[in-house]
């Protein structure tokens, strides 16, 4: 089974010049924003040529599953009905983008109740979910494990859980989940002592099969902490170990790993390396 390992990249220089710079650290997958994270403005649409010269350089170098990643401000849960419909559109002009690169996923994060309590966020993201996805679409869509920072949904397994149960099933294929190391560790799961448990746990309570990515991400909390800040591989409270282990387990072979750790390309390129030295 091959490998696929990467790491969060810019869009600066366009889509192209993006596929060309994981290549350049060693990576066949990676991980981009579609638009500004923090901002609220789309940017420029993507240059239709350039998406499809990414494509060509996917096929021919054996990438795989280039993951979009929602921008911060979306909230799917929010309790301001224009945030959400902010949201829900935005949402949908993506993925209708993203129907263009093949093989793409889209992660997002589940959103922050605000108080609204854990059952009507739960709601409003699986109706969103149903009114955004269809039925024979390419793309996956991803649940991002958050940290359980304030009144983040999907603090833990079971609230995913409940979130797929909930969505249409005309479209619940095509809902998956991307497990982030820092964030469940955040979370108050054992990854760090016991990364076999967390995973068993996962195929337990949502089942392996939705477990579409994993975020390699260090933390620099301990266990339990809700925090949310990402630390370079072996710098914080994860264990290499642990890290050598998820990217060998028997569960997990054949999902992409992308790297969200604080590092300019050259600590990427090591990190990557590092890991491709402890794969089996
Ligand atoms: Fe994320
Ligand atoms: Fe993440
Ligand atoms: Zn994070």
């Amino acid at each position: 089974m091959i490998f696929y390992i990467g790491c969060h990249l810019s869009t600066t220089g366009g889509y192209l010049a993006m596929g060309k710079r994981a290549l350049s650290i060693g990576g066949n997958t990676f991980q981009f924003f579609t638009k500004n994270p923090r901002g609220r403005s789309a940017g420029k649409p993507a240059d239709p040529a350039d998406v499809s010269a990414l494509c060509e350089l996917i096929k021919e170098n054996g990438m795989h599953a280039p993951l979009a990643h929602a921008p911060y401000t979306y909230n799917p849960c929010s309790a301001d009905r224009t945030v959400r419909e902010y949201t829900t559109a935005s949402m949908r002009g993506e993925l209708e983008f993203l129907e263009s690169i093949e093989g793409a996923m889209y992660n997002f994060h589940p959103g922050c109740h605000v108080g609204q309590g854990v059952e009507a966020g739960i709601e409003y993201i699986s109706g969103m979910l149903g009114s955004i996805m269809w039925k024979d679409m390419k793309t996956k869509v991803l649940l991002e494990t958050m940290a359980g920072k304030g009144t983040e949904l999907g603090r833990n397994f079971e609230e995913l859980a409940q979130i797929i149960e909930k969505t249409d099933g005309s479209v619940r294929d095509n809902l998956g989940v991307c497990l982030d190391t820092c964030h469940v560790h955040d979370g108050g799961y054992k990854i760090a002592e016991d990364p076999d448990g967390v995973i068993d746990e996962f195929d337990r309570v949502i089942g392996i099969s939705r477990l579409r990515a994993i975020h390699l991400n260090d933390s620099k909390n301990p266990i339990g902490a809700a925090k949310d800040r990402h630390e370079r591989l072996g710098l914080g409270h994860i264990p290499l170990d642990a890290m050598e282990r998820l990217i060998n387990h028997p569960k997990l072979q054949g999902i992409p790993f992308y790297l969200e750790t604080p590092n300019e390309l050259e600590g990427y390129a090591e990190e990557i390396n590092l890991l491709k030295e402890r794969k089996i």
